[in-house]
């Protein structure tokens, strides 16, 4: 068994899309970043390189014009096969993702869908949590959404 950590963040700013576990949020302002921006699965993606031993996501998807405004999605699908590639497969993976707004929920079974299709798992392998910033920090100035998982990995059989 191995076990990953991940956590990431991103500004919340005008005039981008708001994209959170694949999945188009409708928002009047969206997360800047490279790719898609897309925290939860940014901070799956570190925790499923981090149970392998494999650096970060930095490392893998530079902040090249090769990986710009990639779908996280396709990163993780990626992330995913390094993995089965070491002879690992997931057992579970618990994210939480931090937003003051918007309200999160109706998109939580939506974003389940979305990350256990990219990593070719059944969806009850996969628990996405959101919670408010209480009018604390960034996240809960509203400037930010910020996001954290944590995986197991176990040796697959035919490894
Ligand atoms: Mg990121």
């Amino acid at each position: 068994m191995r076990v990953g950590i991940g956590y990431d963040i991103h500004p919340l700013v005008e005039g981008r899309p708001l994209v959170l576990g694949g999945v188009r949020i409708e928002y009047e302002k969206g997360l800047l970043g490279h790719s898609d921006a897309d925290a939860l699965v940014h901070a799956l993606c570190d925790a499923m390189l981090g149970a392998i031993g494999l650096g970060d996501l930095g490392e893998h998807f530079p902040e090249t014009d090769r990986f710009k405004g990639i779908s996280s999605l396709e990163i993780l699908e990626h992330v995913a096969d390094l993995v089965a590639g070491r002879g690992y497969r997931l057992v579970n993976a618990d994210c939480i993702v931090h937003a003051e707004r918007p309200l999160l929920a109706p998109y939580r079974r939506r974003m389940i869908e979305e990350l256990a299709g990219a990593l070719r798992v059944r969806q009850d392998m996969i628990s996405v949590k959101a919670t408010k910033g209480e009018g604390l920090g960034p996240v809960g100035e509203g400037r930010a959404i910020a996001a954290r998982a944590v995986v197991l990995l176990e040796r697959s059989m035919d490894a």
